[in-house]
């Protein structure tokens, strides 16, 4: 694994290896094997940045379950000035159903908040939030974090999904900027 990239005009170094991410993978995966046996399981990715974490994580998920993949889409609200982030893809009946959302990276928790709000709606059974990064200084949300994987500093991250406008997502470990 390389110790320096270059993504666009920035330098970024080593600071999670790939060996470090499967761990905490294989934590979280034997965490939900547990707690969610019997469950009638649905699990929710959150598209980009989660697809790296959804596929390494189901691979270890030991029970049946589904996976679907959602966006969160941004517009700007004409009425409120604010931005609106609406869940689109989800075409699946969730109603009495455990959901899990499969985040990569949740920072202030704000998207977590939305995305909560727009699935809670629909009448789940249950939902649970796992990530495989939670930036604990930074973190708002009144949301609980059922499973993180790995907690980083606040510091800008990319690899494993997660991206510096557009680049990055392949890396197979995570790398913080310089
Ligand atoms: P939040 O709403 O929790 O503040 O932000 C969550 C979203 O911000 C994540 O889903 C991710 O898209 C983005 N994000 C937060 N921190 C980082 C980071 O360090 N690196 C990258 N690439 N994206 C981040």
């Amino acid at each position: 694994m390389e110790e320096k990239i270059k993504l666009h005009d920035r330098e970024f170094i080593l600071s999670i290896t790939a060996s470090q991410i499967q761990d905490a993978v294989a934590r979280v995966a034997s965490a939900i094997n547990r707690d969610m046996a019997g469950e009638d399981l649905l699990f929710i990715s959150i598209l980009n940045g989660a697809f790296m974490f959804t596929a390494d994580l189901l691979k270890r998920i030991g029970m049946n379950c589904q996976v679907t993949f959602v966006k969160l889409s941004s517009y700007r609200d004409a009425s409120s000035t604010g931005i609106i982030k609406e869940l689109i893809g989800l075409n699946e009946d969730i109603r009495g159903r455990s959901v899990i959302v499969v985040e990569d990276i949740v920072d202030t928790g704000a998207t977590l908040g939305r995305i909560m709000d727009q699935l809670t709606i629909h009448n789940p059974k249950q939902i649970r939030v796992a990530t495989l990064l939670l930036k604990p200084d930074v973190f708002k949300g009144k949301i609980p974090v059922d499973y993180v994987g790995l907690e980083v500093p606040n510091a800008f991250i990319v690899g494993y999904g997660l991206d510096y406008n557009g680049l990055g997502r392949n890396l197979e470990g995570i790398y913080e900027i310089v």
